[in-house]
């Protein structure tokens, strides 16, 4: 399906360049029960991520912002609630996202090209929102993913954690049969935020998953690495959104 603008469109990024690469991306971070894991399976997989963190979150776990970066993942700001932004007055997206990344950068510079992972994705395929965007943090570029893992509902729908096990294994299996899986951007949540209720497994869901996603890609000879902007994105895509 491709959406049309007149020049409106930011660059989307769906996979890294590089032979034998994926990238994890974490939304929704972080969250003091189970981000500490996360970080070090990651290291022991010699893996960087890409870390999409909510202001609120970070404001209460700046240490954990801190550690992220200092074990070399990528940190960019996800707003500041977790708001449909599309839904709220205009203004509101590039003040949310403004707060967030007053906040990241006391922690490393604000990264150019900028990337934006909006909360429910809302509006990613909204031409305003793109100029809004593109407003804030000119240049901007909008990483989407290729592959979802589908984590926002494994704690709400397990009460064990041999049922959880198990569903994250269906998870990673279909992600490890995709053939998209080369060079893609995998989606994946710190604890996820979200409405529904579940049995109290949501962090132990997190690193579980984390932790077979990585044993899948050692396994299959792929390295994770943070997410970098596209270098050069052909004229057309303003126009046309894929
Ligand atoms: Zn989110």
């Amino acid at each position: 399906m491709a959406s049309l603008s007149l020049g409106a469109w930011r660059p989307l990024i769906r996979t890294v360049a590089g032979q034998g690469q994926v990238a994890l991306t974490v939304d929704d971070a972080p969250t003091p029960e189970a981000l500490p894991a996360m970080l070090d399976l990651l290291d022991q997989h010699r893996a960087k991520a890409t870390f999409f963190m909510s202001g609120f979150r970070a404001l209460r776990a700046l240490d954990l912002v801190a550690e992220t970066v200092r074990r070399g993942h990528a940190v960019y700001a996800h707003g500041w609630e977790h708001v449909r932004l599309d839904r709220c007055p205009i203004t509101r997206l590039a003040q949310d996202l403004e707060r967030s990344e007053e906040l990241l950068r006391r922690f490393r510079p604000t990264p150019r090209p900028y990337l934006i992972r909006l909360p429910y994705n809302g509006g990613y395929r909204n031409a305003r929102i793109h100029r809004a965007l593109e407003a804030w943090s000119p240049g901007c570029q909008i990483a989407h993913w290729q592959l979802s893992t589908e984590d926002h509902v494994i704690a709400s729908k397990h009460s064990t954690e041999a049922d959880a096990r198990a569903e994250i294994a269906t998870q990673v299996a279909r992600l490890a049969n995709s053939p998209n899986l080369a060079n893609a951007l995998l989606l994946m949540h710190d604890q996820p935020v979200n409405e529904v209720p579940d049995g109290g497994l949501k962090a132990w869901v997190t690193v579980e998953l984390m932790r077979q996603l990585l044993e899948m890609l050692s396994a299959r000879g792929l390295a994770s690495v943070a997410v970098t902007p596209r270098p050069s994105v052909p004229v057309w895509e303003r126009f046309i959104l894929r």
